[in-house]
């Protein structure tokens, strides 16, 4: 438990942002978040929930909430090539043998991490505009002419952040050359679908990803298919299901199968940066998408924002004001590398996705073989690492 009446603010509520700061109360610290959005919305579609993410929900208290609101995901998981010919298993637990790998909609998590929260400790229509540090203080200030003060600020607000540039000077978002389409469809209009499988075909340069959400009632599709003009990211493009159809016109018969349902979807450009060299300065540090967007293909952008919080908590409750420089500076000597390969190891995922491979023989090993990775992705439990962190920096 902290002893340091440590006050921190939080700039972004998404899920990220809400985490961190349900990890930061869990060990006694003094929180506010500030989000853009007037309210939280039905904006979004399924995240996945990985063992290595879930181990911390749980830490927190809201294992609960994520069996309630998520559909675990388990063994008949599946890839396919586009013509439907089995390819692998898809790893669906660590490798203790613990299935906590979970479909999740956005706005389910994001829902019920706020609801964790005391009222109060999230303030929306907070649009942060700028960053000032002297002495002890972090100061953000906001459009509306509000400001907040803290002895540390955590940027969490995304791939576009406003905080970022105060830690690193900009840089260019990376163009994947892919769009995803994206959506839901009932259950109920296809009651013979797999409600507890994660499922995807890869075809030359697209795929298609299916898993469930809400207890299995709703199932999440992404169509992913390359596209010359980068669309602006944006959650809410709306996109033609005509148009996704003919993309995915003479696939395997489930794929049709559920294209033939989609009454609604939207279309999201696929971005991501290449690792920063620097997440801290001083005061201010980066968490979630503003300190590593990444490609989704290894579904780990939810997660791997958790994993921070969960470190930066475990770091950050061992530290005061004086010594938080040095905290923050350790939080991120800690994540960046992982955060790195994860970002690198969903950039190679993508190309085996889409089949950019002469030999697709070869591509469907290395999808057999990369249960292992998944293995060591998800055994990971970043708190020991946090505490021999805030130890050394306590010696
Ligand atoms: C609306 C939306 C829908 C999404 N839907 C999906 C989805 O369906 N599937 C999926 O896999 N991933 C989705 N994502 C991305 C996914 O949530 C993130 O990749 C991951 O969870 C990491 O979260 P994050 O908190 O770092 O960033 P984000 O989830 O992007 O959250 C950032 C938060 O910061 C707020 N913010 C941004 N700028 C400011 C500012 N200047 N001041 C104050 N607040 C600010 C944003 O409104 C947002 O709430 C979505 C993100 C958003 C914002």
């Amino acid at each position: 438990m902290a002893d340091s009446n440590l006050n921190v603010v939080i700039v972004g509520g998404g899920i990220g942002g809400l985490f961190a700061a349900k990890a930061l109360i869990a060990q006694g610290i003094k929180v506010s978040v500030y989000e853009q959005a007037p309210a939280l919305g039905e904006v979004g579609a399924g995240v996945y929930l990985t063992p290595n993410s879930v181990r911390h929900l749980v830490r927190v208290g809201l294992g609960p909430a994520v069996e309630k609101y998520g559909a675990r995901v388990g063994t008949a998981s599946r890839y396919f090539r586009a013509d439907g010919t089995p390819i692998a298993p898809v790893q669906v637990t660590d490798s203790s043998g613990w299935n906590a790998t979970f479909g999740m909609h956005r706005a389910d998590i994001v829902e019920f991490l706020a609801a964790s929260l005391t009222a109060g400790v999230v303030n929306s229509g907070h649009r942060a505009t700028g960053f000032a540090q002297s002495g002890d203080t972090a100061r953000v200030t906001f459009a509306n002419g509000a400001t907040a003060e803290g002895d540390v600020v955590i940027g969490c607000d995304g791939i576009h952040s406003e905080l970022r540039p105060f830690v690193f000077p900009p840089s260019d978002r990376v163009y994947s050359g892919s769009i995803a389409y994206r959506g839901t469809v009932p259950h109920a209009q296809i009651p013979d679908w797999p409600n507890d499988a994660w499922q995807m075909w890869l075809g030359k340069g697209k795929h298609f990803l299916t898993f469930p959400l809400r207890a299995g009632t709703l199932i999440n599709f992404v169509g992913f298919v390359p596209a010359d003009e980068a669309l602006k990211e944006s959650w809410s493009q709306p996109g033609d299901p005509d148009e996704l159809r003919r993309e995915f016109e003479g696939w395997a018969a489930p794929v049709g199968k559920i294209l033939a349902q989609v009454q609604t979807t939207f279309r999201w450009g696929l971005y991501d940066r290449d690792p920063l060299p620097v997440w801290t300065k001083g005061r201010l540090t980066l968490l979630g998408d503003a300190a590593h967007a990444m490609l989704p293909h290894l579904g780990q952008g939810a997660n791997q924002s958790i994993e921070d919080g969960m470190a930066l908590a475990t770091i950050l409750a061992r530290s005061d004001r004086k010594h938080a420089p040095a905290a923050l500076q350790a939080y991120e000597n800690l994540r960046r590398e992982r955060v790195a390969q994860v970002q690198s190891g969903a950039r190679a995922n993508g190309l085996r996705y889409d089949s950019l491979y002469a030999d697709l023989a070869k591509r469907d090993a290395e999808i057999q073989a990369h249960a292992n990775f998944r293995k060591k992705l998800y055994d990971f439990d970043v708190v020991p690492q946090a505490e021999a962190a805030a130890l050394a920096l306590a010696s």
